[in-house]
């Protein structure tokens, strides 16, 4: 059984694809088989794993162009999938309205490869639109909804809830929040400990545990093509999206399959 998660927040720059691809190669580091797919035409997530220059990505799956299978590219050294994206993505868009079952293509895509991987993390693009709607139908499990912690996080929740209630009645009716995972954690400020308080109180059983700490190890991780898990294990951002990754496989009842690598050489933050 696969286990899929849309990373989901139509406000952007709160953390979606950071938490996708870190959580994503310690989940990996952990000896499980993930896939990441990037479902937004600005590409990040596939930059962050150092992919460029896509002939065959999310675009050309959701257009059935290509299968999820044939466009899937394999990091053997972090052990981590990729169903890349291209800015061709952003044609999809409109592309995607005339054709059928327009919010189950991905799903559709990924059901084909269902069982070859234990999880696959979709990063979803900053709208409501389409795409996101395609991230919300494939996730079979949730989604996880980063928030950073600042003024007005909670702002845009409302709209997003409401979206969700919408995709619950008319698309997904198994669609439910994993969880909400806070991000760039400043411990300096009392506004990052009273945006966390005031979240907690508004999502007590959702909100994780972890806390993700505004860390520029973090930032720097995508310019150099890899995740933190290899960039810099031991910043306080690894060690955080390590724990994530603990958490969520303790909450899935998955069990870790292999003692994580050491990896040489990192940056120590
Ligand atoms: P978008 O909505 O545009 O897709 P996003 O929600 O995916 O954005 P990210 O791209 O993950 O957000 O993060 C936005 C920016 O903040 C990036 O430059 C990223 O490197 C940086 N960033 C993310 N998390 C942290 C963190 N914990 N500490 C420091 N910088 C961070
Ligand atoms: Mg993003």
């Amino acid at each position: 059984m696969t286990i899929t998660y849309s990373f989901v927040n139509q406000k952007g720059g709160v953390g979606k694809t950071t938490t996708a691809v870190n959580l994503g190669a310690y989940l990996a580091e952990a000896g499980m088989r993930v896939l990441l797919v990037d479902l937004d035409p600005q590409t990040n997530a596939t930059a962050c794993l150092g992919v460029s220059g896509v002939e065959t990505g999310t675009y050309e799956v959701l257009l059935g162009r290509a299968s999820a299978k044939e466009s899937i590219l394999h990091n053997s050294q972090l052990r981590l999938s990729l169903l890349p994206s291209s800015p061709a993505l952003a044609g999809a868009r409109v592309e995607l309205i005339e054709l059928p079952n327009r919010e189950h293509r991905i799903r559709h895509a990924l059901e084909q490869i269902d069982g070859h991987y234990d999880y696959v993390l979709i990063d979803c693009p900053p709208s409501l639109g389409l795409l996101t709607v395609n991230g919300l139908v494939a996730a079979r499990n949730g989604i996880i909804i980063p928030m950073q912690c600042e003024y007005l996080a909670l702002e845009g929740l409302t709209q997003l809830m409401s979206t969700l209630d919408h995709a619950r009645a008319l698309l997904n009716p198994g669609l439910s929040i994993r969880g909400l995972i806070m991000t760039m954690y400043d411990g300096r400020t009392n506004l990052s400990k009273d945006v966390v308080e005031e979240v907690r109180r508004h999502f007590p059983e959702k909100i994780f545990e972890t806390i993700i700490p505004r860390t520029v190890r973090l930032a720097e991780a995508p310019s150099h093509g890899i995740p933190i898990s290899a960039y810099s294990p031991k910043s306080t951002g690894g060690l955080a999206y390590q724990m994530l990754a603990e958490e969520i496989l303790k909450g899935d009842n998955m069990k870790r399959r292999l003692e994580p690598t050491q990896i040489e050489g990192n940056h120590e933050s």
